[in-house]
């Protein structure tokens, strides 16, 4: 059975010119980049082309990249050294973002007794400016944390405007591009957000490493204690293969950007065109969503729903529903939760999440697979 991948939004492969990066640091080039000797400065070398080659795909300085773990890593940090350190007094989101943010933003109401206020969402996704003009212009010391695509409903956010905005306002603004790094063109001198996050294995790098992108003399100090790595921001011995792949898969994304983008719009074109004929009643969540999710609402009965992902599954098809964080659980998507009404909500979902390596035939696998629920 040829198994078919439609989850890219969950994480994606790893391209073969990035495991081969990989292994020959993993075999050649394994000495600690903090040592001094040949070993040492060789892999140090490697992380700091690293850093410089992350940086030009976004058009940030060197110095403004940050390794860290994981998006989840680098949000926490974010927001937490905002607070603790900037002394933010209030954080702004919204109620779709990413549970690495929404969760930090609560605990840091815990434990600095910070304010969150979470600016308005339209049904079709989108952020309500007027509401986050509105909040801004109490006058307190603010961040702004908006993701740039929802990793749910693939809704994009205007980041400039966003940016223009929260600046207006002399608010801080932080982006999780955690779904959008990689799948489109980013330059922070033209959109000067203050702190992004990405994650390399969305964009067919390895998983567990991901970067910060601190504009400088922001002021954020470690929130990890230990030696003085990433100038002292982030404690811990860089994990140089993990780096190397970011940078290899990064570098990769944005040379094969223009076809890839293309290859898979066309893919989503297809899939609504077969959910017309097939499933004339289905429902996109979102407007003028992102290039490669769609988040759908399928017109089947209860029985069927229940066996939907189980269904896909034993036909070897991975899609999602809601975030992967909660598949299989009964709670409906906190981002379904917060556009749809009571109705929908309860509604059979599903996100398909494209990435270049799928085709047509992907597609019709698919739906052959619904039709036959
Ligand atoms: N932010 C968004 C929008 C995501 O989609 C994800 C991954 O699901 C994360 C953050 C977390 O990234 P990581 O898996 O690197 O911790």
């Amino acid at each position: 059975m040829k198994k078919i991948y439609l989850d890219n939004a969950s994480t994606t492969s790893i391209r073969p010119e990035v495991v081969q990066e990989m292994t020959k640091v993993l075999l050649e080039d394994f000495g600690n980049p903090s040592s001094t000797h040949s070993f040492g400065r060789g892999a140090k070398v490697l992380v700091e082309s690293a850093r410089k080659s992350i940086a030009k795909q976004i058009n940030a300085a060197a110095s403004e990249i940050i390794f860290t773990s994981c998006g989840t890593e680098a949000n926490n940090w974010i927001l937490r050294s905002c607070v603790r350190d900037l002394k933010i007094e209030r954080i702004i989101t919204s109620k779709i973002e990413h549970h690495a943010v929404l969760h930090t933003a609560e605990m840091l109401i815990k434990e600095y007794n910070i304010q969150v206020d979470y600016v308005n969402v339209k049904p079709n996704g989108e952020i309500d400016f007027t509401d986050l003009v509105e909040l801004l212009s109490q006058n307190k010391k603010t961040l702004v944390s908006l993701m740039h695509v929802n990793n749910e409903i693939g809704t994009v956010l205007n980041l400039e405007k966003a940016v223009r905005i929260t600046h207006d306002y002399n608010a801080l603004f932080h982006t999780d591009t955690v779904q959008s790094i990689g799948k489109t063109e980013i330059d922070v001198q033209k959109i000067p957000v203050d702190f992004l996050v990405a994650s390399a294995h969305k964009f067919h790098g390895p998983k567990g490493v991901g970067f910060a992108y601190v504009k400088k003399n922001s002021g954020l100090q470690s929130m990890i204690y230990g030696g003085e790595q990433e100038k002292g921001l982030r404690a811990g011995t860089e994990a140089v293969h993990q780096i190397v792949g970011m940078a290899k898969a990064l570098e990769l994304s944005y040379e094969n950007l223009t076809t890839e983008r293309i290859h898979i719009s066309e893919l989503k074109k297809y899939i609504i065109g077969r959910l017309e004929i097939d499933f004339p009643d289905f429902k996109i969540n979102g407007e003028e969503t992102f290039y490669n999710i769609l988040n759908v609402n399928l017109p089947l009965s209860e029985e069927k729903t229940s066996m939907l992902l189980f269904h896909l599954d034993m036909k070897g098809i991975a899609v999602s529903r809601g975030s992967a964080c909660q598949s299989g659980s009964i709670k409906p998507s906190h981002v379904l939760a917060e556009i749809l009404d009571n109705e929908e909500v309860k509604k059979p979902n599903l996100r398909i999440s494209f990435s270049h390596y799928n085709t047509k035939e992907d597609v019709d696998a698919l739906m052959e697979a619904l039709k036959s629920i």
